[in-house]
């Protein structure tokens, strides 16, 4: 890095500019979405090494973030939109998509002993059988690809698989967004094509920690405990990509069963994947249809209060990156560099 830009990116994330950003954001709901968090820092070669934070990182950020901020619970959020509540300034909520086992082991005894709510967003057709979310198989499966070729989705012709691992990894990651971005019967085609073709393959125990789901007997004991319990839909499909039948069963089933489970009403969902083009107006209409009240989608910004409660939006909580990348991200300060960006 060159010493100016060393310099530019210090003061960037340096607490007293943020802390003034910050400032400026009072009312202003912050929403972080996290997914796993691990024993131990992860090496860039793992999967998932970047949305997940380790133990030790996730107690930090959960005791610096209510200096800053003041924890809420969705119910609070929901509350608001619907003109039943009031909320502090500063507001923050926690949250986690996915379901992932460590949410329960490693996640929830750091936030309990900071009494610092949080809302868990689960698919509820991994909660039950010892299946893996497929975008997380579909990946490590890639990764242990032994044919010379291979088809990518979207493309006619096979193309040649790379023999160098950081190139492995770029294609498998390729490989896994271009599933989302296609209708949801040609990405099952193509999870099969990939089982098909690599039976021999077996879970890693390194990577069991980070991408086990939970079952419902967790999902249970949290919502005892008093999180949230949230709907991520049933198969964690990309929702623009469903028909409009798929689609209710995705988001009606998933919250009956969560109801059904925790004996509370399921009222937000995370929609999957979460990015603009993974939502279309149907799927927020399917929504509010279903009796969710509450929507959250992914798109690095801090949720202006007043704004689509179908539409809240989330900043990704920022794993194996330096503290100041995280206040940087909170502070507001990122998404007004971004919107500058896209100007
Ligand atoms: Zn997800």
């Amino acid at each position: 890095m060159s010493i100016l830009r060393e310099i530019l990116v210090r003061g960037l994330r340096s607490e007293a500019l943020n802390r003034m950003v910050h400032l400026t954001h009072a009312n202003t709901l912050t929403v972080l979405c996290y997914h796993g968090v691990v024993e131990q820092r992860l090496g860039p070669e793992h999967h998932r090494f970047l949305t997940t934070v380790s133990a030790s990182d996730f107690a930090e950020q959960i005791e610096w973030l209510p200096r800053w901020f003041t924890p809420v619970t969705a119910a609070a959020v929901r509350d608001w939109h619907l003109g039943l509540g009031t909320l502090p300034r500063h507001p923050l909520l926690i949250t986690f998509d996915d379901g992932y086992r460590n949410n329960f082991t490693l996640a929830a005894p750091i936030l309990r002993k900071y009494g610092v709510p949080a809302v868990f967003f689960v698919s509820t057709g991994y909660m039950e059988a010892d299946r893996l979310y497929w975008y997380d198989e579909l990946r490590l499966r890639l990764l242990a690809w032994r044919g010379r070729d291979i088809l990518v989705p979207g493309r006619s012709e096979s193309q040649s698989w790379p023999a160098e691992p950081r190139a492995q990894r770029a294609l498998a990651q390729r490989i896994s967004t271009a599933c989302k971005t296609i209708p949801n019967n040609e990405r099952l085609e193509y999870t099969d094509y990939v089982r098909r073709e690599t039976p021999e393959w077996r879970l890693e125990n390194a990577e069991r920690e980070t991408i086990r789901p939970m079952n419902w007997d967790e999902v249970r004991s949290l919502s005892n405990q008093g999180f949230e319990i949230g709907s991520h839909t049933v198969d964690h499909p990309i929702l623009s990509r469903l028909d409009p039948a798929a689609l209710r069963r995705e988001l009606r089933d998933s919250k009956s069963r969560i109801e059904e489970i925790t004996g509370k009403p399921c009222f937000a969902i995370a929609y999957p994947n979460g990015k603009p083009g993974d939502i279309s107006p149907a799927v927020v209409a399917e929504t509010e249809a279903a009796g969710y009240e509450l929507g959250f989608i992914v798109d690095e910004r801090l949720h202006r209060l007043g704004g689509n409660r179908f539409l809240i939006s989330r900043i990704s909580a920022a794993g194996h990156a330096p503290p100041g990348v995280m206040r940087m991200r909170v502070s507001g300060l990122h998404s007004l560099l971004n919107f500058y960006r896209r100007k």
